[in-house]
């Protein structure tokens, strides 16, 4: 026997300590979300459950996502043409960006790479920079440089292929999808999985003494639903780690003072379905606009700080461009998060964690990622805490990476027509933030490390379009001529366009891939 083996403790069956029970609180979609994913990773030992209420309801918006969620469907099985069939779903190469800059401006942040490289070391927006200044007066904007932005200014959209030096292999993209919807058909493949759920009223929360750890919740109707690990997914009420274990709120307002939301649907729009989300500016906030294969999500985000609901709700109504279908709902939110999402033996996952503006549709990624690294740590009926400390460690990282990401959408506007966008140009960012800010200011470099869910294409395409130039291009582009690299930039400017022409309209792809019954 080798003296590593003499020394090593025997290995603990981990059957021994498993996890028997979870249960998860709350069926929006990150309820749902939990279900499907823990029913497709867990033994089938576990029992899972998902306690909610009908009577209270879903927040019911959240409909524009990030390519990341390719990732979640195709761990769970989740066959991607039958789930847009079911939840009236298009596809999604980006966002549009409206008067961000200056009123007026407009931007996209598309998703993907850039069309080609031009060189392995010195990235091309730094060459984009440098042919710049052979001042040519048609020179290509930088988000004509990928794939994914000449496709949505024309409606266009098909799979990418797997040719790796085809131009359309180089965009990646998303969903728009009904929130509700997406609800119900992530319930139903959660259901055939042997997930239970339990329609009920939660009233209180007990804990054990002896360990402090959530022991029961107890429903309206006297039942008591006991398990070893809890999944609180309740929302913006955060019933378990807010309420119950009083998990402090690190309140991130001072950076993104919005507060509200006014949503509204509204039909269809006759010109057929664009692939990318709108974000669009006003005086005070800014208002999404998602377009689904039956009608449109429009909704603004506003600070109450700064606009009133009247004035808001008429905005809303004056800029959404076909016919209401509803009256608008408010929603009231507060930005930032519980300081720790694991504690005891609960998981927030969702809005009961925490709320970030949808700017870039991210808050249903963190639900899945929240989730992913749940899976990656998942704890023993000991609850150990080194697991629970990386988790949290881990996520807080995430979430502080895309508030910094959003963040910079505010702080980079030239607006001075009122005072929400000069409060928020001249406010202090976060440090980490700062530095990003710095780095590209001086150098047009990226200091961002390669685990941050937004990369080079992502905050290029923000501080492009955002009129946030570098001083410099890099130290290295000074071996070619701005004029050779403004033809170059050129040259892939019309190949990515030439590329897109080559995809079929949005709406057509859509008739045949996956057309909802319910689509005019
Ligand atoms: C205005 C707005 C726009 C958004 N847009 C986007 C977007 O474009 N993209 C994106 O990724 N995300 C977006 N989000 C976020 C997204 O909506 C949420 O992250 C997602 O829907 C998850 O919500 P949830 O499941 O955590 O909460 P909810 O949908 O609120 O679900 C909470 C659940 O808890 C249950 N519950 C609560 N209390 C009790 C109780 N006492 N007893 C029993 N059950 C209870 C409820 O019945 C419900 O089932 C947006 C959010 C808002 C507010």
């Amino acid at each position: 026997m080798s003296e590593v083996q003499d020394n090593a403790e025997p290995i603990i069956d981990p059957r021994e300590e498993r996890v028997r029970s979870v249960l998860i609180v709350g069926g929006g979609s990150a309820g749902w979300m939990a279900a499907t994913m823990l029913a497709t990773a867990l033994s089938k030992d576990i029992k899972i459950r998902l306690v909610e209420s009908d009577a209270i309801g879903v927040v019911g918006v959240g409909e524009a996502t990030i390519p990341p969620i390719k990732k979640f469907n195709r761990f769970c099985q989740v066959d991607e043409q039958a789930f847009l069939k079911e939840t009236n779903g298009t596809f999604k190469l980006g966002i549009e960006f409206h008067n961000w800059g200056k009123p007026g401006d407009r931007y996209m942040h598309p998703f993907g790479y850039v069309g080609r490289e031009l060189d392995a070391v010195v990235k091309l927006h730094h060459w984009w920079l440098t042919g710049q200044l052979a001042g040519t007066t048609d020179y290509p904007a930088w988000e004509d440089m990928f794939v994914a932005t000449a496709a949505a200014r024309e409606n266009r959209f098909a799979l990418p292929v797997r040719r790796p030096n085809d131009p359309l292999a180089k965009f990646a993209y998303a969903y728009h999808f009904d929130a509700i919807l997406y609800g119900q058909h992530l319930r139903r493949i959660a259901e055939r999985r042997g997930v239970e759920r339990i329609e009920g009223r939660i009233i209180s929360v007990n804990k054990a003494s002896e360990t402090g750890l959530v022991s029961d919740v107890q429903l309206e109707d006297g039942r008591k639903l006991e398990a070893d690990l809890f999944l609180d997914c309740s929302g913006l009420r955060s019933l378990l780690l807010g309420n119950a274990l009083e998990e402090p709120f690190d309140d991130w307002s001072h950076w993104l003072p919005s507060d509200r939301a006014i949503a509204v649907p509204s039909e269809s729009s006759p010109h057929g379905l664009s692939p990318y989300t709108k974000g669009v500016a006003h005086t005070v906030g800014w208002q999404w606009r998602i377009p689904l294969q039956n009608r449109i999500g429009n909704g603004h985000v506003f600070s109450s700080s700064f606009s009133n609901v009247e004035d808001a709700e008429r905005r809303l109504l004056q800029t959404i461009d076909t016919e209401p279908l509803d009256t608008p709902r408010l929603i009231k939110f507060q930005t930032g998060r519980r300081k720790r999402l694991w504690v005891g033996n609960v998981v927030a996952v969702g809005l009961s964690a925490g709320f970030l503006e949808p700017l870039e549709s991210t808050s249903i990624h963190l639900v899945q990622s929240g989730l992913e690294q749940l899976l990656d740590l998942f704890p023993s009926r000991r609850m150990d805490p080194a697991l629970r400390d990386r988790y949290n460690a881990q996520v807080e990282r995430e979430w502080h990476q895309v508030r910094d990401f959003i963040i910079a959408h505010y702080k980079l506007n030239q607006r001075d027509d009122s005072e929400f966008w000069k409060y928020t140009a001249n406010m202090d960012v976060p440090d980490s933030l700062a530095e990003v800010l710095q780095l590209w200011r001086e150098h047009g470099i990226l200091g961002v490390d390669g685990g941050h869910l937004f990369q080079t294409g992502s905050w290029t395409s923000i501080f492009y379009g955002q009129n946030f130039s570098p001083r410099r291009p890099h130290a290295l582009s000074d071996r070619a001529s701005p004029d050779a690299v403004a033809a170059d930039v050129r040259r892939i400017f019309d190949e990515v366009k030439l590329a897109a022409q080559r995809l079929p309209d949005h709406s057509e792809f859509i008739g045949k891939y996956c057309a909802s019954p319910q689509a005019g």
